[in-house]
């Protein structure tokens, strides 16, 4: 049986709640340090305010508690295909930032046109508040892990994941994320490491895996040191993989490929992250997540005409996660626009297809995030005020629960609370899953 509090016999586990300022806390400690955004009857303006330290409670947790498992409803008409949209980073307070910077409160945008949506629980095994690492690997495999960790358990053993699960099942899958590729969230997915920052390790992992497209940022996690790259193995693997993989690096040569091509494919569309703030040169040859994700689902349906059953995509919206660390609400409001037109095209194509499974959900908080009345006690004005609420301007993830909203074939099991391990599994039951064909892409 699984304890997802072990950790407590070692530790004392403290949580720190930070209070967002009601009229009874006063508005005045705001002031001082930090960054908060004002937005005048919701216009362009933000002008940076600041906060100050917040009154805090420290508490201990109980020790040697386990993890409830969601009981799922059976699924009877299966789904063909899943996507998977995750938002790093991304709870209701960033969906809701969204929404009124995009139109204002009566706006509605791509996750307000769901059907079903529930509320996920992100505590990792080791920490109330989860890192990327351990939440992706609670969607990718159903177990929760420490934080850090890729694919592993707290003890280190392997973790078969989700891809190399349905690959034996006849599934073909991608994955697709804003950052460099072999960061934690679409890392958990290719690959088993006890260190996310393994990324020599987890490059190579990724490219011996059975996922067929892989799309996203970080040449240099392919290039050695010596010739401006990040590997300290010295291996070139841009140079080793070439035989075997396709490899794209500007989103033109996604509009050129030859879908026929039935090999791996690996884009590499950015040094780094894609939209790196230090090569705007680069940036008119990157792609949207949307285009991406256009390219994923050609190629999937390619390999859905000859021997494949159906696809997983997985995209990743890696960026809203930095927006809440670096407390810039106009980064944030640049990254949701890119994952809400992918969140769209996902939506659309199930949509028009009605045998795709469509989950959006996000990993965790970053940033304590608050929407509030500029003036604090004042509840008739106008004006609404965005505020980053941890670290003094570091803003750090949180432990408040995110949403998860799901469309198609299967969804009916994203309704209520879930764990985010329950994620996997509502996956898992989505799928028909009875019949091990075997790979239909080797
Ligand atoms: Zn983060």
């Amino acid at each position: 049986m699984r304890k997802i509090f072990d950790f407590l016999k070692k530790n004392i586990l403290v949580i720190l709640i930070s209070f967002g300022l009601g009229g009874f806390v006063g508005f005045k400690v705001l002031e001082s340090l930090g960054i908060a955004y004002f937005m005048s009857s919701l216009g362009d303006s933000l002008p940076k305010g600041s906060i100050a330290d917040k009154d805090a409670f420290l508490e201990t947790l109980p020790e040697g508690q386990s993890l409830i498992q969601k009981e799922l409803i059976p699924v009877e008409k299966k789904a063909k295909n899943i996507i998977l949209l995750i938002s790093d980073g991304m709870s209701l307070s960033q969906v809701s930032t969204y929404r009124l910077l995009k139109g204002g409160p009566n706006e509605r945008i791509s996750v307000d046109k769901f059907p079903i949506s529930g509320i996920v629980l992100t505590h990792s095994e080791d920490a109330i508040v989860t890192d990327s690492a351990s939440s992706a690997t609670a969607f990718s495999t159903g177990k929760k892990t420490n934080n850090g960790a890729l694919g592993l358990d707290k003890d280190r053993k392997v973790l078969e994941n989700f891809t190399e699960i349905i690959d034996k099942h006849g599934y073909v899958s991608s994955l697709i994320s804003t950052s460099e590729i072999t960061h934690a969230t679409p890392a958990a997915y290719a690959s088993h490491v006890d260190l996310r920052w393994k990324t020599d390790e987890i490059s190579l992992q990724m490219m011996d895996s059975d996922v067929m497209t892989i799309l996203g940022g970080g040449r240099h996690f392919f290039m050695p040191e010596k010739m401006g790259g990040k590997r300290s193995d010295d291996l070139n693997l841009l140079e080793f993989i070439k035989t075997s993989h396709t490899i794209l690096t500007k989103k033109t040569d996604m509009d050129g490929f030859d879908h026929f091509n039935k090999g791996k494919v690996v884009g590499l569309f950015a040094d780094e992250a894609l939209r790196d703030k230090e090569t705007p040169e680069n940036h008119s040859l990157e792609p949207t997540s949307s285009e991406m994700l256009n390219f994923a689902l050609k190629r999937s349906e390619q390999f859905i005409s000859n021997d494949c059953k159906g696809f997983f995509i997985m995209v990743e919206g890696s960026q809203v996660d930095w927006a809440g660390h670096a407390n810039d609400l106009n980064y944030l409001k640049r990254e949701m626009k890119d994952f809400d037109e992918v969140v769209n095209k996902a939506l659309n194509f199930a949509k028009s297809d009605q045998e795709t499974l469509v989950i959006v959900t996000a990993d965790h908080e970053t940033g304590g995030l608050l929407i509030e009345p500029a003036t604090p006690t004042n509840y008739t004005a106008p004006e609404v005020k965005f505020s980053f609420n941890t670290g003094l301007g570091y803003g750090s993830h949180t432990g408040v629960p995110v949403p998860v909203y799901a469309y198609g074939p299967g969804s009916e099991n994203f309704t209520g609370t879930l764990d985010n391990t329950d994620i996997f599994f509502a996956m898992i039951e989505a799928l028909e899953m009875d019949n091990m064909s075997g790979s239909c892409v080797n």
